[in-house]
């Protein structure tokens, strides 16, 4: 199949660990390649962002990534691309009347807006992830969401134009139906990890006697990292290592002065970003890896550890529902006090953190690696194509 991959603000070719560029980058990345390796030829449609970038880049045999002239050649937040995406949809347009796509699957709900916008008159059938929904962001971060105005009702209406949605936890689908999607139209395909980067054996990164807690993620309070540094204060020993963003963030100053305030000076580190081939090393490093975001559209990190054998604490929302629950331990976001118990309990036992190790290993294995997953996204792009629907498949997380 010809396959276009649309992802407006998430460049696969970016440096991950920055406020917008986290999860959808690595998993756009990881899914083009991966379907590329099963003998497509993919094309990800991403914006512009610098003046220099290439029209088109070969990122391997099958795989091309072409920069949409969308507005101004430089970084912007993703809140503020709304208005560039008209012509990021004539761009697309213009393309693809050239060369249609067997299919095109939209990541994010304004890649949505423009796929389907130039989609329409050549009769492609668009899939469409959204990785994050608007209703959701809204419920949690309220006045603090900087999303346009539009985007809740503009989901709706992608999620009702789309052949076909592609949910990455069974907690979107809840999500997806109560904004009216029908089931018949959703499939749950998990997020995937890289099984040959993320494994048991390999470099540990250097570290003393003090047991270690890891964080890894973009620096944004809905990562909830404020949590982990108060329940820090009931651990005695335990040091903190929390990776992604820059000490110049607005988070980082902000923990870095909880931390201080809480008496944790010199037992919190904020390394900043980190390049993905470190990022194994660090979670190997780790006693244990805590994610306790507000909300979770799928949270790849935590599979990620899981891949590497080591025992997570994440809080019980969104895709840690499918991945974490029965194979690490879950508690309440927001809660520093469930999460120092919980922490606790795993830092001082050491055979409860062995049988998570192994238990996590296992379901990566078993269900996340990019070859099952592209495999079954393959499996929804042939159905739309036979006009049958995405057919939900919820087992299997
Ligand atoms: N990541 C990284 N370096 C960093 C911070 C994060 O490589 O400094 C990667 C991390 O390993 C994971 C991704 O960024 O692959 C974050 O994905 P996740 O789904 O956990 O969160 P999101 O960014 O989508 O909210």
């Amino acid at each position: 199949m010809r396959i276009a991959l649309v992802s407006e603000h998430a460049n696969p070719l970016a440096a991950v660990g920055g406020v917008d560029a986290g999860g959808q980058n690595v998993h756009v990345a990881a899914l083009a390649a991966a379907l590329a390796e099963r003998g497509h030829e993919v094309t990800v449609h991403t914006r512009r962002t610098a003046p220099d970038q290439p029209e088109h880049v070969s990122a391997g045999p099958g795989l091309t990534v072409e920069h949409v002239p969308a507005g101004p050649a430089e970084d912007l937040p993703k809140d503020e691309l709304l208005p560039y995406m008209p012509a990021f949809g004539a761009h697309l347009a213009r393309r693809w009347a050239e060369r249609p796509p067997d299919v095109v699957h939209a990541h994010f709900w304004m890649s949505g807006l423009a796929a389907l916008a130039a989609a329409r008159d050549l009769g492609v059938p668009v899939v469409q992830t959204f990785h994050a929904l608007g209703v959701v962001k809204r419920r949690w971060q309220g006045p603090a969401d900087t999303s346009p105005p539009g985007r809740v009702a503009a989901e709706t209406d992608i999620a009702r134009r789309a052949h076909a949605i592609v949910a990455t936890c069974r907690d979107e689908v809840s999500e997806l139906l109560r904004m009216g999607v029908g089931h018949e139209r959703i499939a749950v395909v998990p997020c995937g990890v890289d099984l040959e980067l993320f494994r048991p054996d390999g470099p540990i990164a250097p570290r003393g006697p003090a047991p270690r807690v890891l964080c890894v993620g973009r620096m944004v309070p809905r990562k909830g990292l404020d949590t982990v540094v108060r329940a820090l204060c009931r651990l005695p020993d335990a040091e903190l290592l929390i990776v992604g963003g820059t000490p110049r963030d607005d988070e980082a100053v902000r923990l870095a002065g909880l931390a201080t305030a809480c008496g944790l000076t010199g037992r919190v580190h904020l390394l900043g970003s980190v390049g993905r081939a470190e990022v194994p090393a660090l979670m190997r490093s780790a006693d244990a890896l805590v994610t306790v975001p507000w909300y979770e559209p799928f949270g790849m990190v935590p599979v990620e550890a899981m891949a590497c054998g080591v025992p997570v604490v994440a809080s019980s929302v969104g895709g840690h529902l499918d991945t974490v629950a029965g194979c690490g331990v879950l508690v309440p976001p927001r809660d520093p006090r469930a999460l120092s118990r919980a922490l606790l309990d795993v830092l001082g036992r050491p055979e409860l953190r062995a049988s998570l190790a192994e238990a996590g290993r296992r379901r990566a294995v078993t269900r996340y690696g990019w070859p099952r997953v592209a495999a079954r996204t393959e499996s929804v792009y042939l159905d739309v194509l036979a006009g049958r629907g995405a057919r939900v498949a919820v087992a299997g997380g």
